[in-house]
């Protein structure tokens, strides 16, 4: 499962495009906050859940109804706040039912509360290794984030620049 690095640039990704530019002065607010929805999922980890009902389609369509509802500096309309949230928090589960997963129940609760069933896709993503006490914890969790940036880096960038041009083009025409 990919590392929090990996993870932020997928929700900026996805996050970027659907948003457009962002409110007036909330640049980095929108930044921050689409990367954080993009990590969020694994505070599961904190109550022993992991993999499980934060990692779905349901976590995400609530992290939308939230943000939309708490008017998170995410994009100019409440639609496209709940629309961006949903989908920043939604890649998380996503790239992860692409990640090595060790830990039986392979793979996340992707469909929950439709289903419980866990769901892993492929593995396209190294595993992050939590073994602190491993010789080779710092190298390979470098490299397996390093091989993130090259795989969701180039459409992080991409998005980047689109949300950058139009929020040109917003500016021209104000
Ligand atoms: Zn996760």
């Amino acid at each position: 499962m990919p590392s929090p690095v990996g993870h932020a640039l997928g929700a900026l990704a996805v996050g970027w495009m659907v948003a457009g530019p962002a409110p007036r002065g909330a640049r980095l607010a929108q930044g921050l906050w689409i990367g954080a929805l993009g990590v969020a999922a694994d505070l599961d980890l904190l109550i022993g859940r992991h993999s499980m009902e934060t990692h779905s389609v349901g976590a995400a369509v609530i992290a939308g109804a939230i943000a939309a509802a708490c008017r998170l500096p995410l994009a100019s309309t409440r639609t496209r706040t709940f629309l961006t949230a949903t989908l920043a928090w939604l890649t998380h589960p996503l790239l992860d039912a692409l990640g090595a997963d060790t830990s039986v129940p392979l793979g996340v609760m992707l469909f929950w509360p439709v289903s419980t069933d866990h769901v892993l896709i492929a593995r396209v993503f190294d595993g992050i290794s939590r073994q602190w006490w491993r010789e080779d914890f710092v190298r390979h969790n470098l490299l397996a984030a390093l091989r993130e940036v090259m795989r969701i880096g180039p459409f992080t960038l991409v998005a980047w620049i689109v949300a950058r041009r139009a929020a040109r083009s917003r500016s021209a025409r104000e």
